[in-house]
């Protein structure tokens, strides 16, 4: 959590309530330099050339290694999330990010030799496609993966060759500082990589003055910051909400599929944009599973981290979040649902919420409608799959789900009928460790997506070659026009394309 004074934003720990650090309010005109800085660095980074970035980002992928202890300390402290949340998200992310990138950047991005058969005018020319680093890029992040969603994004846009400029959320900035840190060690040229420091005024700027933006966090923030691209004339690329939907269809095998919406609902307390957020079980092995899912839930451990292995569900990293968690629970238990565990906020240190289990829920509850980012899960008894799919289905949000089938091809079948940007069968959140596969939602959950060849090519401007040699001074259809010729070439047009239906 962070309040902002004259001095600048105060870091709070969510778990103990301590202060950690003050860090700089950067107002606009401090944002515009930066920019600045960066246009000025960018040059002479692109001519590094693929390898003397590549270079660069393995050091870097090194130094988070010798340096995992304080990496995990910094992501814990200013989130109040578990070390293993840490370890395993934002410590883990990173460096297959930065191998990743590294290694494939060069093959993703280039040049691409086109065939010219699309007409014969154009025959015997050569065409090719280039991928030309944007320019100077900002990504601006949320705080419930300061490493994965902010940093994580600077990666492939920073392979590019383009500057960036990342703004952390207020609440979690340090770990952006650290990478800066970083990468100064690992021998990154000045300006290239700037984190500013600042609240959402900050990040409104940013877009102002820079020729791409990546944003995630909020579908709400995502509206505004799609109209200051639009006014800017930028490309914005944004990742939002979600309210993902897990299937269990009677077959499954109930044991993974309880410990699969304990695990995915319940890590970093319930704060992923890919959460299971609400589950669809089938009537027969509907009362099996919640059984298996609280039993597990229910023996779950909460409290401020200590160490690995202490504790297995973390803070609330926003205050305000804290809010619309119980907001959305409390709607839930007027409207008739039951809470089989928690749906309390935990007394006394820091800022927590008891992992909950929620049953007899529906779709007039928020909790079934409205992304609630916290360790909660409904689970809700349906009659077939059909009533899964269409329930699944009725959500303004399709970023990600799950299916659980023990016929794991009748488990694809049915996630090709799911409206999401990705669906996991047998499993959920794994995906984002695809780095080669990509991942953006569909409907309120974003624009575009990250990973894949789309997710470094995003971050550059394509330019076409038309590359003529040798060929007559004059083409057949220039000037002077002549009858004889333009009936010609009427006949060629009629013997190449004449041949489509008239139906
Ligand atoms: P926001 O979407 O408001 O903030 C995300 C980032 O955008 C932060 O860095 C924020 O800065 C910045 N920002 C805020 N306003 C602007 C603006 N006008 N122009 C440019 N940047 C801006 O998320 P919140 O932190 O308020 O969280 C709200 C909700 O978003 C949560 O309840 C949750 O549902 C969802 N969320 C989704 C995430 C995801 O991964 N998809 C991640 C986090 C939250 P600052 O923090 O300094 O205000």
């Amino acid at each position: 959590m962070s309040t902002s004074t004259r001095a600048g934003l105060v870091v709070e720990n969510p778990a103990s309530g301590t202060v950690l650090r003050t860090v700089p309010l950067v107002g606009p005109a401090q944002v515009l330099e930066t920019v600045r800085w960066a246009r000025a660095a960018q040059p002479a980074w692109v001519a590094l050339g693929f390898p003397g970035r590549a270079a660069i980002m393995r050091r870097a992928q090194r130094w988070i290694l010798d340096n995992a202890e304080r990496v995990i300390s910094t992501v814990v402290s200013e989130t109040g999330k578990t070390y293993e949340d840490a370890q395993s998200t934002d410590l883990a992310y990173t460096v297959q990010a930065l191998s990743f990138w590294a290694a494939h950047a060069e093959r993703y991005l280039e040049d691409e030799r086109l065939r010219s058969f699309s007409s014969p005018i154009v025959a015997g020319k050569r065409l090719v496609l280039r991928h030309v680093p944007i320019g100077v890029v900002a990504v601006i992040g949320p705080w419930n993966f300061p490493l994965v969603n902010g940093f994580g994004d600077c990666i492939p846009a920073l392979m590019a060759g383009n500057g960036v400029i990342l703004k952390p959320s207020e609440v979690t900035p340090l770990s952006s500082l650290l990478m800066v840190e970083m990468f100064a060690e690992c021998g990154m040229p000045r300006d290239v990589f700037q984190v500013i420091t600042g609240e959402g005024s900050t990040g409104a700027a940013l877009i102002n003055c820079v020729d791409a933006v990546m944003f995630t966090g909020s579908t709400r923030t995502g509206r505004l910051v799609a109209r200051a691209a639009a006014e800017a004339m930028i490309p914005c690329h944004l990742e939002l909400g979600g309210k993902d939907p897990m299937i269990v269809c009677a077959d499954a095998d109930l044991a993974k599929a309880a410990q699969a919406a304990a695990y995915y609902s319940m890590n970093n307390a319930g704060q992923v944009c890919t959460s299971i957020e609400r589950v669809y079980v089938e009537a027969p092995v509907y009362e099996e599973f919640v059984q298996r899912v609280v039993k597990i839930v229910g023996s779950l451990r909460q409290g401020p981290p200590t160490g690995p292995g202490t504790v297995d569900v973390g803070a609330v990293i926003f205050g305000p979040q804290l809010e619309i968690v119980e907001r959305h629970v409390n709607d839930a238990l007027v409207k008739g649902a039951r809470a089989l565990t928690g749906a309390h906020a935990r007394a006394g240190q820091g800022r927590f919420y008891e992992p909950t289990v929620l049953v007899d829920v529906d779709h007039t509850m928020d909790v079934m409608r409205e992304e609630t980012f916290g360790p909660v899960v409904p689970i809700m008894r349906v009659s077939d799959v059909e009533e899964a799919i269409r329930l699944a289905n009725d959500s303004p949000y399709g970023l990600q789900a799950s299916v659980f089938s023990r016929d794991s091809a009748r488990g694809e079948q049915i996630a090709r009928r799911l409206e999401a940007g990705s669906v996991c069968v047998n499993s959920a959140q794994l995906n984002y460790f695809a780095l080669n596969l990509p991942m953006g939602g569909w409907k309120a959950s974003g624009l575009g997506a990250r990973h894949g060849i789309g997710g470094i090519r995003k971050y550059c401007r394509t330019q076409s070659l038309f590359v003529s040699g040798f060929g007559p001074r004059r083409e057949l259809f220039m000037f002077p026009y002549r009858r004889r010729v333009t009936r010609m070439i009427l006949r060629g047009l009629r013997l190449l394309y004449g041949r489509g239906s008239r139906r």
